[in-house]
């Protein structure tokens, strides 16, 4: 007979990676009892490619994590090469918002620094627990999460707030009745796989007609090498090869001849994984008693590799509302959460509205020009977050 484990918090966060592990670490430094679950068990993986975009590394060098992703062994990338229409063009990343560098971390890693660091900062972070719905109080304001953990003993969490940072299939958003405020076509496919055994020169993109493909540096001198096409043509080149790993390779070499090449003198080391269709949406961010942050909230096609940095940003903002929001009446809670959802809409537009055509593969010289509006966006980004007080900093100074 199992026992109910039951416990009262004032944040309860439902995933505990990139946007639930940040949510959860700045909250604690600010003084609040929280505590996060996941299905999971850490370290594990993700189906995910991993560069983190300027604006990225400025979130985890501004919470102090820089130095314990680049002592991982993801390695410091200070180079980026662009191959279009038979040209080749590098360039070096230029200190711009405190940085000088990105970094392509494997998601296992990755998300156990985070997860680490909240706990470290006081949040209770508890792995192999299955969240099965929310609770309301009498009112119908969200106010806990009941579930089960790996050994079937039933779970019970109260809080003030709830937060989904569950990923796209979000079942704090589905049991809330979060709205898709904005829906974008889907048509976007990501497949990727690891190689190992020959030198890499930072990341590198290749464009070319209806697909972008590139090279992320990582761990172990190993490289995520992927490509981002329509999903019409992933499932179609699929149907006609024999396996994952084939349709892959002949993705390859149709749209990046020169790095298939490359790829011959390689060894893959690991299975093809990546999705074939993938959404563009805005969720409402919040409601009574609940909010979400992550791909729970908003979801973008992989082609901008920009889904860490956007839980990163928001994971800041809605830490920063939450904190305004505790122990306050009823009125100035509802708007610091609309503040939170406002700042997370006003932030997004650019990126995801360039998301947006990009994931439409528009003829190459338009899909370069895209390229380099997103560059620009990146950098502003990233100097906008570098210009904000650093939550919690202070009690971390005192502390
Ligand atoms: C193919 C692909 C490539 C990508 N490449 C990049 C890239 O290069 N760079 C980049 O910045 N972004 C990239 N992204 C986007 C990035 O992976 C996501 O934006 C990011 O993972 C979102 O993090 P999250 O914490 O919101 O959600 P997730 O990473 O989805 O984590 C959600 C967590 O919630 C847990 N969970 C869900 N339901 C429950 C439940 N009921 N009970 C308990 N736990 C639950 C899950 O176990 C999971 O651990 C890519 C995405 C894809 C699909």
């Amino acid at each position: 007979m199992h026992t109910l484990n039951r416990s009262r918090h004032d944040v309860v966060i439902v995933g505990g990676r990139v946007a639930g592990s940040a949510t959860a670490m700045l909250l604690a430094r600010l003084g609040h009892d929280v505590v996060a679950v996941d299905q999971a068990s850490f370290p594990s993986d993700t189906v995910s490619t991993h560069s983190i975009a300027r604006s990225g590394v400025v979130q985890l060098r501004r919470w102090g994590l820089l130095d314990a992703v680049l002592a991982s062994g993801a390695p410091a990338i200070r180079q980026v090469t662009f191959h279009a229409l038979g040209e080749s063009v590098s360039r070096t990343i230029r200190p711009k918002a405190g940085v000088d560098l990105v970094v392509a971390p494997r998601r296992y890693v990755l998300d156990t620094i985070l997860a680490a660091a909240a706990q470290q900062a006081g949040a209770d972070m508890r792995h192999g627990v299955t969240v099965a719905g929310v609770q309301r109080d009498r009112y119908g304001r969200v106010a806990g999460i009941f579930g089960h953990d790996r050994a079937g003993t039933p779970v019970e969490l109260r809080g003030r707030y709830v937060i989904g940072a569950d990923g796209l299939r979000s079942l704090v958003a589905r049991s809330a009745g979060a709205a898709i405020s904005q829906t974008r076509p889907a048509g976007g496919a990501t497949q990727y796989a690891y190689y190992a055994g020959i030198p890499w020169n930072g990341i590198e993109f290749f464009i070319a007609e209806r697909s972008l493909a590139g090279v992320f540096p990582t761990h172990g001198t190993q490289a995520c090498v992927w490509i981002c096409t329509p999903s019409a043509d992933a499932k179609a080149t699929r149907r006609r090869a024999g396996s994952r790993a084939e349709a892959f390779g002949a993705l390859l070499e149709r749209s990046a001849p020169l790095l298939a090449e490359r790829l011959r003198g390689a060894r893959r080391t690991s299975p093809v994984q990546g999705v074939l269709r993938q959404p563009n949406q805005v969720r409402q961010a919040f409601g009574p008693g609940w909010a979400l942050v992550g791909d729970a909230g908003y979801y973008r096609d992989a082609v901008t590799g920009y889904g860490i940095s956007d839980a990163f940003r928001d994971a800041e903002l809605l830490a920063v509302a939450l904190d305004q929001a505790h122990g306050a009446g009823k009125s100035e809670e509802t708007a610091a959460l609309a503040c939170y959802q406002e700042q997370r809409d006003q932030a997004l537009r650019e990126v995801f509205e360039i998301t947006c055509r990009l994931g439409a593969y528009p003829p190459v010289p338009a899909f370069t020009a895209l390229q380099k509006q997103l560059s620009a966006a990146i950098d502003a980004e990233a100097a906008a977050l570098a210009s904000r007080p650093v939550p919690g900093e202070r009690l971390l100074a005192t502390g």
